[in-house]
């Protein structure tokens, strides 16, 4: 479904990715692993465009995504739930959600059903919600977009342990229904848990992929790569 090959990509003249490479298949969660600043959120804001890739290829559904603007990017089906959320502040959570809407399978009142609280908060403004309401909103806005691939970037960062635990229950039952979710978190054990696949990078070049059982069963590739 989505192919990422050789991608090299910076900011200005520093260049930030040498060489990432790794694909997902329809249904898939893969895992984008690494520390700080090893090139997670850059290889995802490539993918969607908010930065052009330098070169290498990336190859969603069959049409190269290089060089196409967020917009036209995520209209082909990736939706993505970035760092920080970034809900709009001045919008309703209503207003939030219908700002993103495409048709689909996915409808105002099917992400309330996921979310009861955001359906309580619906008239409230972005800006007033908690962080936890915020990363549902922010989920639920990508939902709105009808993506065939869902990309989450630290979506369970920084919240509180019940508000985190329903976020993975929600990622979880995503997964069930068979989206393709490409995920960034730090919490190692709930990725094993939950994804099929692990992507690791260290400076900018992915340095191994594979299975859950494969990377429980490497130590030392926590020990060199991850925070663990
Ligand atoms: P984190 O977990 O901290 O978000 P990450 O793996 O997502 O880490 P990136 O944010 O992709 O890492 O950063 C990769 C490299 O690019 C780092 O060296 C970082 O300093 C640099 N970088 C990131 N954003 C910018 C920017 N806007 N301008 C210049 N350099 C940047």
């Amino acid at each position: 479904m989505l192919r990422v090959a050789r991608l090299a990509a910076g900011y200005g003249q520093s260049q930030a990715l040498f060489d990432v490479t790794f694909d997902i298949a329809a249904g898939e969660v893969v895992t984008l692993l690494g520390r700080n600043g090893m090139g997670k959120t850059t290889t995802v804001r490539a993918v969607m465009g908010l930065l052009r890739p330098w070169s290498g290829e990336i190859v969603f559904d069959g049409v190269a995504l290089a060089g196409l603007p967020p917009h036209r990017i995520a209209r082909l089906g990736i939706g993505l739930v970035p760092e920080g959320r970034q809900v709009f502040p001045t919008l309703t959570v209503e207003e939030n959600l219908i700002a993103t809407c495409r048709p689909g399978r996915w409808t105002l009142s099917r992400v309330f059903a996921l979310f009861p609280r955001l359906a309580e908060r619906r008239r409230n403004l972005g800006a007033r919600l908690s962080g936890g309401e915020q990363q549902m909103l922010a989920i639920g806005r990508a939902l709105m977009t009808n993506p065939r691939l869902l990309i989450l970037d630290e979506a369970t960062e920084g919240l509180a342990p019940l508000v985190r635990a329903e976020i993975w229950s929600v990622i979880a039952a995503l997964k069930a229904e068979g989206l393709s979710i490409l995920l960034i978190d730090k919490n190692l054990a709930a990725v094993l848990r939950l994804a099929d696949r692990h992507v690791v990078l260290e400076k900018g070049r992915t340095v191994w992929a594979g299975s859950s059982a494969a990377l429980a069963a490497a130590p030392e590739v926590r020990d060199a790569h991850l925070h663990v």
